[in-house]
């Protein structure tokens, strides 16, 4: 007999669930919060790492359609001083496929091709061992059981509470997003600063980073440290206000890198939370997480990889099903929280070096990785 499975939440986590599952004939209920895949901006770019995010494609059959679209260019990086002196410029192998970027909306419609969702099905809570199974009520009243809920759904999963009372806490540090259109035609200067890849400049307590994505756009995140109260978690009323408190901000930074705010449109703020580096539960049958619902942490590059590897692994002990569902979600978990553990901690010590009173930190932080 087949089990009622049900993803609610269909970013990178849910959608390589769902897809491997596909991929071995297993159905699955995908369930998403947003009424249709461009309902929203689908965000900045993403390296997908070889042994992470990648090899989660592999199980999902998509990597050689994911190397087509996947741009190993953008693995370029490069950091400046305040100043606008370059101080590192790296630059990859012609055949470096180690970490290439993707954009996210591209990553979507790869995961999500014959896949049906339901959109729009905002989920409100889950009550897991009722008579039926596992209760999800939605947020417009419906009611519906299944055998599994994945809790697929990001920082602040309407799942998790079912397994687990954390909730995410503030870092200390707060990023600002804006960007800019068309980079290599209107501002020829700043994507000749840029480069093909990411640029990065540190300063005390702020960095502030520009990374190139397809069709010359171009994401700038403005990161510092500041108190949980002053910022909201939407987009500023005000797009001039955000950009003058910006450049106060960074005030005395070179003019070319200044520019980056002076032309980016559309600020948003994006306090960064995180859950604790050890997040684990005490296992309930028929519900789990994966992906930020279980293990949010700074996004230095990890996220995504760690989601679609949660997705993917899941999925394939499900499908490889001995019959004890439960059981392979149990040793799941404790797989998935040994992997998480260990990355949080990493990306926990990056970001301190990144936003960080000594800002040759952040840049000794970039030569180990390189060298690595
Ligand atoms: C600025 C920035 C840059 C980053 N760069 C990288 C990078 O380069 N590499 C990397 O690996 N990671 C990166 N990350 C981290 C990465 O974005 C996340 O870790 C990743 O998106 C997590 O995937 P997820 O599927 O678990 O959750 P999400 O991507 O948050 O997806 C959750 C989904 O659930 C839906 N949902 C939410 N609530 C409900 C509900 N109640 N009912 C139904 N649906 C719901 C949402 O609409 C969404 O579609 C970055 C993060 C940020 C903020």
């Amino acid at each position: 007999m087949r089990h009622r499975i049900a993803v609610v939440g269909c970013g990178p986590a849910g959608l390589t669930f769902a897809r491997v599952l596909h991929r071995h004939d297993h159905p699955v209920t995908l369930l998403e919060r947003d009424p249709a895949p461009d309902a929203r901006p689908p965000g900045g770019t993403l390296d997908l790492r070889e042994g992470m995010g990648q090899l989660a494609l592999d199980r999902a059959g998509l990597l050689a359609e994911f190397r087509a679209l996947s741009r190993p260019e953008g693995q370029a990086m490069r950091i400046l001083d305040p100043d606008g002196a370059v101080v590192r410029d790296w630059r990859p192998r012609p055949d470096d496929r180690a970490n290439p970027e993707i954009d996210r909306g591209q990553l979507r419609d790869l995961l999500l091709g014959p896949l049906d969702v339901r959109w729009g099905s905002g989920v409100a809570e889950v009550v897991p061992g009722t008579r039926d199974g596992v209760l999800v009520r939605f947020a417009d009243g419906r009611q519906e059981t299944f055998d599994l809920v994945v809790g697929a759904d990001g920082a602040w999963s309407r799942v998790r509470p079912a397994v687990s009372s954390v909730t995410p806490h503030y870092t200390g540090v707060t990023m600002v997003e804006t960007s800019l259109d068309d980079v290599d035609t209107r501002h020829p200067d700043l994507a000749r600063m840029i480069g093909d890849g990411s640029m990065a400049v540190y300063g005390v307590n702020r960095g502030l980073v520009a990374q190139r994505n397809s069709g010359g756009h171009v994401k700038v995140y403005a990161q510092f440290r500041t108190p949980p109260d002053r910022h909201a978690h939407q987009e500023p009323a005000d797009a001039e206000a955000a950009r003058s408190s910006l450049l106060a901000l960074f005030d005395g930074w070179a003019p070319p890198v200044l520019d980056l705010l002076r032309h980016g449109t559309h600020f948003a703020h994006r306090p960064l939370y995180v859950l604790p580096e050890s997040h684990t539960w005490t296992h309930v049958g028929g519900v789990t997480l994966l992906g930020d619902a279980a293990h949010l942490m700074p996004p230095l590059g990890a996220g995504a990889n760690l989601a679609m590897l949660d997705g993917a692994e899941l999925a394939e002990s499900i499908a490889a099903g001995s019959g004890d569902m439960d059981e392979a979600v149990r040793a799941f978990e404790e797989r998935m929280w040994a992997r998480a553990a260990r990355w949080a901690r990493i990306t926990a010590a990056g970001l301190d070096r990144l936003v960080s009173p000594n800002p040759a930190d952040a840049v000794a932080l970039f030569d180990e990785v390189q060298s690595s």
